[in-house]
């Protein structure tokens, strides 16, 4: 027997219960929606949001449900998509961008052409995200180095963007007056890990849908990604000016070898201005 648990969203759950009237209804379980049960599988909706599928189908009917809300999902406006950047980069800040995407923004997101930031010059992402900006409501969040340091003391690096994810969607929900129903984070860590993360925090957002790759599938994903990449670079071109000096993207080589540069010119103890002390770049760099 297999056991599949899949996160769902209020109307999805309804969705699910309207395609399972046929089958058989069971006694609903405590902080349970619904049970039915199938010939070969039991179907448990929790007020959670979790969806267990339980029995010799549970992973056949469980992905097949996966699939189908993938397609209507990636249709469906309103959505809100959210992404992050500089998490590879040993210099700069990390951004999260929730951003709200409807049905009317559709054509202009085409004309900008917007997709995966990875997928897009800088130079066109500097000319696009402006207009993104003001056309979409969006939740911008921006951790500097410094404080990325100090938070990741007791967090780690999946902790932090679980938060600020949770952060940008809590702050997209007020701003904009409530959420969709479709949320999509581009995954970055299993649903289950993604909420016990935030067990302490005093607002989570649930009924997400989590899934890879997903700046290249959903509209709002992609300008998320395209805005958080916009702040990322002015913010890392800002730090370049400001300490007149230049600092290189990703967490290769070169990293390595500005690091003993900056080192040599302002001091080891300034590094957790710019940088994300706890890479394996520094003490590779630094040969401690
Ligand atoms: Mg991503």
């Amino acid at each position: 027997m297999s056991v599949k648990t899949i996160t769902m969203s209020e109307a999805q759950i309804k969705a699910l219960e309207k395609k399972l009237a046929h089958t058989k209804k069971r006694k609903t379980p405590p902080y349970a929606h619904y049970q039915y049960q199938t010939s070969d599988c039991v179907i448990t909706a929790y007020q959670s949001g979790k969806v267990v599928f339980q029995g010799e189908d549970a992973l056949a009917l469980s992905s097949l449900w996966e699939n189908e809300e993938t397609s209507n999902i990636a249709q469906r406006y309103p959505q809100a998509g959210s992404d992050e950047v500089g998490t590879g980069d040993y210099f700069g800040p990390i951004v999260v961008c929730a951003a709200l995407v409807t049905q009317a923004d559709e054509k202009l997101l085409e004309e900008l052409q917007v997709t995966d930031s990875k997928a897009l010059s800088d130079a066109h992402i500097q000319s696009i995200a402006p207009r993104l900006m003001e056309r979409l409501p969006h939740s911008l969040l921006i951790l500097p180095p410094q404080d990325y340091n100090r938070v990741h003391e007791s967090d780690n690096m999946v902790a932090i963007k679980c938060k600020l994810h949770n952060h940008a969607y809590t702050h997209l929900k007020r701003k904009a007056q409530g959420l969709p129903e479709a949320i999509i984070i581009d995954q970055f860590v299993s649903p289950k890990s993604y909420y016990r993360y935030l067990h302490a925090q005093p607002q989570v957002i649930r009924g997400i849908h989590f899934e890879t790759k997903a700046e290249s599938k959903y509209p709002s994903v992609a300008a998320a990604s395209v805005i958080a990449r916009y702040a990322f670079l002015t913010s890392f071109d800002r730090m370049c000016e400001q300490y007149a000096f230049t600092f290189p993207k990703g967490a290769g080589k070169t990293v390595d070898e500005a690091i003993v540069r900056f080192v040599k010119q302002f001091g080891k103890e300034r590094l957790g201005e710019v940088a994300k002390v706890h890479f394996a770049n520094t003490k590779k760099a630094l040969k401690e």
